[in-house]
């Protein structure tokens, strides 16, 4: 289904590029049409061109709001070349035919990054252009649509090796990549409109539904909706459950805070047992183990560098459920694939949510992700012995875990390594004795340890319990009426303590 380019409307609002392509359609004798600027541009290359007023028996109006938006234009485009009605009426009315349409948008997206004021922004959205780019490509069975200057070159090279003719194959294609540029165009004036976010918006595509092999238990059916293929290769194991996929989320969440460190987590109904960041991924992954050897049993893991041989090696001596990094040496990958089981993926880079959603009650609830994190800089000390550099690695290392952790938490790190945390608490004295004690445990000694908290302490208790078993310094949001109350023991006692002024709670 083959069709030659007899006529072409050109209506472009950036010129360059242009000229090639407009020249070889005037050699290969295609009629030209063209808008006010776009009918300059061509008469200065010396093109015969006709203007789309000689068309329509209108001016361009209402400022160019309105130069294209006419029945003789949207007639050539859109009538069905082989159904004898439409080319009855086209004969009727008097409408030529235009097999090409060629158009650049207004640039809505740059004028709103310049900062341009609101009536310039209005004015360039676009409106005969988007709908010659719709029409044209609605009407790919018969009409050629170009809907970028991006697309010229590809364009020209296709025009001048079959002289002026295209396929079904050809039309269709420039048609997606046309309703390409008129959506992404629309999404960005939506963003605009709604940029008080009234109108909730989730840019993840949800329209691929994997059937899990049920929820959370097996009583209840359970489905993912969206595309995991584009954010895991998996290598080996069995298929991914409901829990695996709560846990990983998790865990991502998790180890995307490491951002430069080789880091290692491992975490057990979304909680962090173990994590840790070193020079290499077997060191880190042997010091986020150390942390409980219990719990990570049957675990999550995550790491966000390459995992090696020796790693593999360490890692295979371990029962776990799943595996994610973002890559895998040939021989780490023979070892770990040893067990039927496991799970291990490879992790792709995409853009995540930024908002999260659940529903509640009888509707759902929705909220921007919690992004913020920290880092040295944030820590402020509140207390006379201010925290030192090293201390405010460690604490730094320890808020990242906390945010990631159930609250009400408290969580007990040395630089680079998660000792305990009490995650889930009802309250903030149960989370930290229940961080002690695993700590104790598991055999470390919290002399100089330091202590994150996702809220701020209430009263004193907690920074009286850290600096009985050893604890030096802490960090916590900040923010109770009673601040001053956990100051004046930390002063009291030498220990430091900074405030962050940001409170991670996650329920
Ligand atoms: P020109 O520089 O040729 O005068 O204008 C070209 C621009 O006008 C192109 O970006 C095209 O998308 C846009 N355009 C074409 N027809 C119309 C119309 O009827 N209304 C509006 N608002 N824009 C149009």
């Amino acid at each position: 289904y083959s069709r030659k380019i007899e006529s072409a409307l050109i209506s472009v609002f950036y010129k360059d590029g242009l000229a090639p392509i407009a020249k070889l359609l005037h050699e290969q004798g295609v009629k030209l049409y063209s808008t006010g600027g776009t009918q300059t541009f061509l008469q200065n290359l010396q093109l015969p061109v006709t203007a789309v007023e000689n068309l329509t028996g209108y001016p361009s109006i209402l400022g160019g709001r309105v130069k294209t938006l006419h029945p003789k234009v949207f007639g050539g485009i859109l009538f069905r070349r082989e159904e004898a009605e439409d080319q009855s009426q086209v004969k009727e009315y008097d409408i030529p035919s235009i097999d090409l349409v060629i158009v650049d948008l207004y640039p809505f997206e740059e004028t709103l990054a310049s900062g341009a004021g609101e009536e310039d922004i209005i004015e360039k959205i676009d409106i005969g252009g988007i709908s010659l780019i719709r029409g044209a490509a609605k009407n790919f069975r018969d009409v050629l649509i170009v809907s970028s200057r991006n697309q010229y070159a590809d364009v020209e090279s296709l025009l001048r090796e079959k002289n002026c003719t295209t396929d079904l194959a050809d039309r269709k294609k420039f048609a997606a990549l046309a309703f390409e540029v008129t959506s992404h165009y629309d999404t960005a004036i939506f963003n605009y409109f709604n940029n008080e976010a009234e109108i909730p918006v989730f840019k993840q595509s949800l329209s691929q539904t994997k059937k899990l092999r049920y929820g959370e238990n097996p009583h209840q059916a359970g489905y993912f909706h969206g595309d995991l293929e584009a954010m895991f290769e998996q290598l080996h194991g069995k298929e991914l459950s409901y829990n695996n996929l709560v846990d990983i989320d998790a865990a991502v969440l998790l180890i995307n805070e490491f951002e430069g460190d080789k880091a290692f987590a491992i975490l057990k109904h979304t909680n962090a047992c173990g994590a840790a960041t070193a020079s290499t991924v077997k060191e880190a992954y042997l010091k986020a183990l150390a942390a409980d050897p219990v719990s990570a049993f049957g675990g999550v893991l995550i790491t966000n560098s390459a995992v090696d041989k020796e790693t593999a090696e360490e890692l295979n001596k371990l029962f776990f459920e799943v595996l994610v990094a973002p890559s895998f040496t040939e021989e780490a990958l023979q070892i770990l694939k040893g067990k039927k089981n496991r799970i291990l993926l490879k992790r792709k880079e995409v853009a995540l949510p930024s908002v999260s959603v659940k529903t509640l009650l009888n509707g759902v609830i929705r909220q921007d992700i919690d992004n913020r994190t920290e880092s040295p800089a944030d820590l402020r000390s509140v207390t006379q012995r201010e925290v030192t550099t090293e201390e405010k690695d460690a604490l730094v290392f320890a808020a990242k875990i906390a945010k990631h952790t159930k609250s009400n938490t408290i969580v007990l790190a040395k630089k680079g390594q998660l000792l305990a945390s009490g995650v889930g608490q009802t309250s903030r004295v149960d989370a930290l004795r229940q961080a002690i004690e695993k700590a104790k445990s598991f055999g470390f000694d919290l002399q100089g340890a330091v202590m994150a908290s996702d809220a701020f302490f209430p009263f004193p208790d907690c920074v009286e319990i850290a600096h009985k078993v050893g604890i030096q310094a802490i960090v916590q949001p900040g923010g109770s009426v009673k601040d001053q109350d956990s100051i004046d023991y930390c002063n009291s006692n030498g220990l430091a303590m900074a405030f962050t002024g940001i409170r991670h709670f996650k329920h």
